[in-house]
Formats: C-alpha cells, sequence, structure tokens
C-alpha cells in the first residue's frame, strides 16, 4: 500500500464535521466563531528518512523541526501562534547536553523569526534512532485559508522562490567531497538552504488576502509530486513551461560543475518550502506588488487546464512543456 493509500483509507474513516477541513490540506482547518479560524497541522522527522543524524548539525535539525511545520500554516496563508513538540531520544543523544541544548536554540532561535513559542509536547526514549514529531496551531480570517481545491481552469500557475536548492543542498551533503575553492560559496549557500529552510509565512498571509490566490500549498516533497495534489483536489490538469521555472544561479553553477540535470532537480527533489499557488490571471499586479513588498518574485511557471481524466491512471494530468519525459516527486514509501 501507498503512502498516500494508506492516509485515504484513514480518511475514508471519519466523517468531517459541517464546515471543517480534514484530511488532504496542509492543515486542518476548525471554526471557531469569532472571525477567525484555527490551523493545525503535524509531521514528523525521523533519522535515516528525513535526516542523517552525522549529516545535519543539532542546531539546524531544531530550526528544520520547525520551520517544516510552520510551513504548513504559511501553506494556508495562517498565522502560527504555538508549536507543540514531542521527541523520542535515542541512548547517545539522551546523555548529549550540548547536543540537546544545540537542537533547542535551533528551534527557539526559528520559532522566534514568527513569535511562535513552544507550549507543550512530549519527551521519550527510542531505542535505536531519532524521532521528531512536531504539531503547529495557527490561525487565518475565517474562510480565508487558501486550499488545494481552489483552483480554477485558466489560473496561473506560481511559485514564490527558486526550485532544486535544498535537493541539491542534501546531495552535496550526501557526497564525499566538496569542489573547488571557487564553487564553495555556491555549495554552502545550497546546503543551508537545506538544512534551514525559512518557512514563507508573510508571504502567505499576503497571499491569502488577495481573492485572486484560488489555491496554494508548501513544496515539501517537490514540485512533480506537490502540483499533483492541487490537481487531484481541483479536479485539474496542468501546462508547467519548464523554461520559465526559477532556478538559483548555485544551483546552476554548481550542476555544471557536477554534471547534476538543474532541472530534474527543480522539479523532483523536495523540501524547498517555498510556496506554489494558482491565480487569477487578472491578478497579477496586485500578486506582483504583494510578493515584492515581502522581498519576493513572482514566478509564473504554467497554468491550469480544465478537467483532466486525473484518476484512475488515464494518462498524464501534467504537460511538461520543453522535456520529453514525466516526473515524479519525492514519495514517502
Ligand atoms: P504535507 O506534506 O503538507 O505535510 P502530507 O503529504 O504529509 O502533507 O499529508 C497529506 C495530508 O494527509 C494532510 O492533510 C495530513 O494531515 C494527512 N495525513 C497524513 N498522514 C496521516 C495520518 N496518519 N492520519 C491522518 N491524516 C494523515
Ligand atoms: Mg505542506
Amino acid at each position: 500500500m501507498g503512502e498516500f493509500e494508506f492516509i485515504d483509507s484513514i480518511r475514508k474513516r471519519f466523517a468531517v464535521p459541517e464546515g471543517f477541513t480534514g484530511i488532504g490540506d496542509d492543515c486542518a482547518v476548525i471554526p471557531r466563531g469569532d472571525g477567525l479560524e484555527s490551523l493545525v497541522t503535524k509531521d514528523m522527522l525521523v533519522e535515516g528518512i528525513h535526516f542523517l543524524l552525522d549529516r545535519i548539525s543539532a542546531y539546524d535539525l531544531g530550526w528544520k523541526s520547525a520551520a517544516v511545520n510552520i510551513s504548513d500554516i504559511a501553506a494556508m496563508g495562517g498565522t502560527p501562534l504555538a508549536t507543540f513538540l514531542s521527541i523520542a531520544l535515542p541512548p547517545s543523544l539522551r546523555s548529549d547536553k550540548k547536543w540537546l541544548d544545540d537542537f533547542v536554540r535551533g528551534y527557539s532561535d526559528l520559532s522566534a523569526r514568527y513569535s511562535c513559542p513552544l507550549l507543550g509536547g512530549d519527551t521519550c526514549s527510542s531505542p535505536d534512532k531519532l524521532c521528531i514529531d512536531v504539531a503547529v496551531l495557527g490561525s487565518a480570517p475565517a474562510g480565508r485559508s487558501v486550499k488545494r481545491s481552489g483552483a480554477l481552469p485558466g489560473d496561473l500557475i506560481c511559485v514564490s522562490g527558486c526550485l532544486g536548492d535544498s535537493g541539491a543542498g542534501l546531495k552535496l551533503l550526501l557526497g564525499e567531497c566538496l569542489s573547488d575553492e571557487k564553487f564553495r560559496a555556491s555549495e554552502k549557500i545550497l546546503i543551508e538552504k537545506h538544512c534551514r529552510p525559512v518557512p514563507r509565512v508573510e508571504v502567505g498571509k499576503s497571499l491569502a488576502a488577495i481573492p485572486g490566490v484560488h489555491s496554494m500549498m508548501d513544496l515539501s516533497d517537490g514540485l512533480a509530486s506537490d502540483l499533483r495534489h492541487i490537481l487531484k483536489a481541483s479536479g485539474l490538469s496542468a501546462h508547467i513551461e519548464c523554461s520559465s521555472l526559477p532556478l538559483s544561479a548555485e544551483l546552476l553553477a554548481i550542476s555544471e560543475c557536477r554534471g547534476w540535470d538543474p532541472l530534474e532537480l527543480a522539479l523532483t527533489s523536495g523540501e524547498d518550502y517555498e510556496l506554489l499557488f494558482s491565480i487569477a490571471p487578472d491578478s497579477v499586479r496586485e500578486i506582483e506588488q504583494a510578493l515584492e513588498g515581502n522581498g519576493c518574485h513572482l514566478y509564473i511557471i504554467g497554468n491550469m487546464t480544465g478537467n483532466a481524466e486525473i484518476n484512475a491512471g488515464a494518462g498524464p494530468d501534467i504537460e511538461w512543456v520543453g522535456v520529453d519525459r514525466d516526473f515524479i516527486g519525492f514519495r514517502h514509501f
């Protein structure tokens, strides 16, 4: 059974109360009745699957654990209010005060950026691997959280920043040796993108305030995989213009030096934590201004096309213009 098949089997057993949003979006949405709605999200990081202890510092792991969770609040255009941390510690770390202090410092530095305190959690021992499980509570103006399901035919598909940097950073972390001196600065930037992602909270909030923004999510598993979630939820298909994908100078330089395909990294590697969203074509100017106000650029990478045969494997739901292959993003199972 695949990851999404399993999640679907859970979803079928639980009716979603009227006015709530349940499984299938970046956050659950719970009505509050005071002009706001609550957002709740939860994501786990498991040693050996999401990180290797000898390749990421304790500080960065703490930072990243909070960041990837807060990113799911950004994905709906919400404000993070508080996080909860559950952690299962293997014997090697239980007595390592420095590692534990550094982890908490990283978590706390990221949280401070969003004035989002850690308010509770759970600590236990693990026989072997480190497991970190974070939940975040957030809020948004009632009815204004941006869902994956709101995309309309003709919408422009957009991203908030460069793709593939984190994936390249991971490849560098896993690789044996670094390139020569002149590439060091670029490599450092890519590795930092992987180890210390910055969730797009302010960008998400400004986008959610614009009615022309119809659907949104954060890019955690790679564009090829994540875009399919919006398409499935909205019942659409898409054209993606591969020459319009934003690729950083660092990604291009290192890819050329190492013989990597930057486009493949941009499409299939995860953890960029940029926002992926679809907009009405007549909102472009307003959205460009909103993003520029947050130090970001609007990258239009394609458009939504109508009523795909997206179920039952009835054909490709994404046309990748400019390449001759289909792409699949990161799969957890
Ligand atoms: P994201 O990448 O945004 O964190 P996921 O792909 O992890 O989203 O999850 C997709 C959806 O499935 C989310 O709505 C999440 O809450 C739900 N989900 C995942 N695993 C489970 C589970 N074990 N039980 C209930 N819901 C789950
Ligand atoms: Mg998400």
